[in-house]
């Protein structure tokens, strides 16, 4: 199974936010890449394609939803789900996220149930298409 794991990119910028995320993908059996912003995020999916990203918002250099519009141009890339990391001051924004171009998100602080949960159901959609 070691070589058929599923592959994560994190693209997040607040440190315990990354570790958190790391942990609990880890623990159940992801793979983790890491990018700390938008450019870097998109400098890693030229070399590596992983089958979904997490996507915080707030980045410094390019924000989340530019990364992600930037990601979904792409015909390479544009197949791969995208999940908005969304801060709790964010509640009720859930529909703009999701017209951004984002296939899901994910509401921080973030819970190990509900991000496994969206995690799953996005792969689902693309293997279901
Ligand atoms: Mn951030």
């Amino acid at each position: 199974m070691q070589g058929n794991k599923i592959k994560v990119l994190i693209v997040e910028d607040n440190h315990m936010n990354k570790i958190l995320v790391r942990e609990m993908l880890t623990l159940n059996g992801y793979e983790i890449f890491e990018a700390k912003s938008g450019t870097e995020a998109l400098k890693m999916l030229t070399a590596a394609r992983p089958d979904i990203i997490l996507m915080d918002l707030h980045l410094p250099e390019m924000d989340g939803i530019t990364a992600t519009r930037i990601i979904k141009s792409e015909e390479r890339n544009k197949s791969i789900p995208v999940l908005a990391l969304t801060a709790s001051a964010m509640k009720g924004e859930e529909d703009k996220i999701l017209n951004k171009g984002f296939d899901g998100y994910v509401a921080k602080p973030i819970e190990m149930k509900k991000l496994l949960e969206a995690i799953t159901q996005s792969l689902t959609k693309v293997a279901g298409a």
